[in-house]
């Protein structure tokens, strides 16, 4: 693999230099830019969890998985230690992504229910799966610096894409969100709209871009094995979020 970004400044500028989907794709796996998180995912990597203790984890920046061109993204905030940092994929490979892409295949969004590696043949029709921060942090909280070194790709994958809704999962993800939109150019409004399952926002963002947000519970096993969000509510939002990609 070629030597990637190491700077915050190398992330700006291999994001702009990325001319498609499948060029910034390519390089997220590169970035070592986050001294802090490149040590995490790799130690995470090669310690392991005992049920993986066989396999050969990712343990690099995730990129985003889905259609090209995609009217819908899914945003959380960060790949999973086991999950995404495992398999190389966003939100496979854990039971969050179980509960992501079996609501997906009931909406219409995914070929099929499961998803465990890069190679099982699923593929996504009009949606996309990405996040604010491509590497997996300590404790599920990555720093504002390391959110704001990050925040290029998104801001790049955005460019390209021009989504017209993004289903934003959980608050941390939410804020995260709009932090990144705001310092890649796009008008989002003091003081900054609450998180909320339902809620939804519409901004204006560079080029006469516009984009619906729309909250959800995030799809963590605190949520989905306590019921605070259930199967119904989770396709309830994919199903709204098809309602708005038509009617704009
Ligand atoms: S979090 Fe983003 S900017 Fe930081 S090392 Fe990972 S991919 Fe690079």
């Amino acid at each position: 693999m070629t030597a990637g970004p190491t700077s915050a400044a190398d992330v700006v500028d291999a994001a702009a230099a990325a001319a498609d989907l499948a060029a910034l794709d390519a390089v997220v796996p590169t970035c070592r830019a986050c001294p802090r998180l490149v040590a995490w995912r790799e130690l995470v990597g090669v310690e392991k969890r005992a049920a993986f203790r066989d396999e050969t984890y990712w343990a690099r920046p995730v990129p985003g998985f889905g259609d090209a061109d995609a009217a819908v993204l899914v945003v959380g905030l960060a790949p999973a230690a086991h999950g995404a940092n495992r398999t190389g994929r966003m939100f496979t490979g854990d039971r969050s992504g179980d509960f992501l892409f079996a609501a997906m295949h009931r909406t219409g969004f995914a070929s099929q229910a499961t998803s465990t590696s890069r190679d099982d043949g699923l593929t996504l029709t009009d949606i996309r799966v990405t996040a604010p921060v491509r590497c997996a942090p300590p404790a599920n909280d990555p720093t504002p610096e390391e959110r704001r070194t990050c925040g290029p790709y998104l801001g790049r994958e955005l460019s390209l894409i021009r989504p017209r809704v993004v289903v934003v999962l959980g608050g941390f993800g939410w804020q995260a969100l709009l932090t990144t939109l705001a310092e890649q150019g796009w008008a989002v409004p003091r003081p900054r709209p609450k998180f909320g399952h339902g809620a939804e926002l519409v901004l204006s963002g560079p080029g006469g871009a516009e984009l619906v947000l729309l909250g959800c519970f995030h799809v963590s096993q605190q949520n989905t094995f306590t019921g605070r969000l259930t199967p119904d509510m989770l396709d309830a939002i994919l199903l709204r979020a098809r309602e708005v990609r038509s009617a704009r």
